[in-house]
């Protein structure tokens, strides 16, 4: 197998995921631009994938003797880079990310998976001492005077694939809820995939109200919940009910000794419009000795999903957190200011989406085709990096 690229990548990009009409026409809003729009968008998805994510670090790669093997047509500064992303509209990036999760199906990168699932969950990013744009929100101190401002955003990604694909952020600044931001995200989600791409949404406890379970059910996804206390009554029933029966169901999940509790007729809450509720209960026992205890709440039926698949579908949340934020916080970027204007922060979040999904189905489905045993994450970017340093010719297919 030939060494990975920029320029292969390109290829990858333009040929199976079809990106190329999105970099000719990614929504640029500048007027008389002198520097070409794909430059620029190029230049930011690479430098992600380079882990020099600051507008300063893409200046001096696009300033270096590797811009050739970069394939970037020309130089330009950080400013270039701050005014482009200001002007830049988010719809046609939030499309391309759609693009590539509809070309990642159609290519079966999710056919070893019964279910595909949408994990949402929101985070912090990009703190800063001044208020600098309207996403910025108060961070007080416990006397309640203000210490800085702080950013938040939700994430929608595919989950339980093998895959965890981030595609879309939902901002929410001052007055807003995290909560709203993914009803938001989950709707324009389901708009831009169609209905049918997924089977499920897993969400945390903050979740778990009737508002959004309804708002999921209105789109023909299934739910799954974490169960908490801010439901007392259903959290207190199930409780009750478990702690006095044994397990339904005990089996090994690779090292790990699982025991789990799952009945389907939990009275719902008063607002809640199901007939009943589906709860479970496992406990997860680890080689080292630690357990850990969680209920969930679904409206999965019982005969179209076993307790041990339920068990896998409540676990795929915890992608979002490992491989989303955490990646995209200390690989990619996520938390880092490049330029403080909503805009370009959100196009920024954006396109850091976009680098994560490329990477991984760059190397864990097309670089792994055939007999090639799976490239770790560093391993591709040590290759990509070292291709910097051999003259390349401009491809200007
Ligand atoms: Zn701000």
């Amino acid at each position: 197998m030939r060494m990975p690229s920029p320029r292969r990548l390109w290829k990858y990009l333009t040929r199976c995921l079809r990106l190329q009409p999105y970099f000719d026409s990614p929504g640029d809003g500048r007027t008389a631009p002198l520097i070409p729009a794909r430059a620029l968008l190029w230049s930011l998805l690479l430098s992600r994938l380079l882990r020099e994510w600051a507008f300063h670090a893409v200046e001096a790669l696009v300033g270096s003797s590797a811009r050739a093997a970069l394939q970037v047509e020309t130089a330009f500064g950080d400013d270039a880079l701050s005014y482009f992303t200001e002007r830049l509209w988010a719809s046609p990036t939030r499309a391309a990310l759609a693009r590539v999760l509809h070309q990642a199906k159609r290519h079966k990168a999710f056919d070893d998976s019964p279910f595909i699932g949408l994990a949402v969950d929101g985070t912090t990013v990009g703190r800063c001492q001044a208020r600098g744009c309207r996403f910025c929100r108060p961070h007080r101190n416990q006397a309640g005077q203000i210490t800085g401002y702080r950013h938040h955003l939700v994430m929608i990604s595919v989950v339980g694939t093998g895959l965890t694909l981030p595609f879309d952020v939902e901002p929410y600044g001052p007055g807003e809820s995290e909560y709203r931001a993914g009803q938001r995200v989950v709707r324009r989600a389901v708009g831009l995939l169609g209905p049918r791409f997924a089977d499920y949404v897993v969400v945390d406890g903050e979740f778990a109200t009737a508002p959004y379970l309804h708002a999921v059910g209105d789109l023909h996804l299934r739910v799954v919940a974490r169960l908490k206390g801010n439901l007392p009554e259903l959290y207190q029933a199930a409780q009750q009910r478990f702690s006095a029966q044994p397990p339904k169901a005990c089996f090994w999940e690779g090292q790990d000794w699982v025991e789990i509790w799952d009945a389907d007729d939990f009275d719902p809450w008063d607002a809640l419009r199901w007939q009943s509720v589906r709860v479970i209960r496992y406990r997860q026992y680890k080689p080292n000795g630690n357990l850990f205890e969680a209920f969930w709440l679904t409206d999965f039926p019982t005969h179209r999903l076993s307790s041990r698949s339920l068990f896998r579908l409540a676990k795929s949340r915890w992608e979002i957190e490992n491989q989303g934020f955490n990646d995209a916080k200390n690989r990619y970027g996520l938390e880092h200011i490049c330029h403080h204007h909503p805009q370009s922060l959100l196009l920024v979040w954006l396109i850091t989406c976009l680098a994560l999904t490329i990477e991984r189905l760059y190397r864990l489905r097309y670089l792994h085709r055939g007999t090639h045993r799976v490239r770790s994450a560093m391993e591709l970017l040590r290759l990509l990096r070292l291709s910097l340093a051999y003259p390349t010719p401009l491809d200007s297919s």
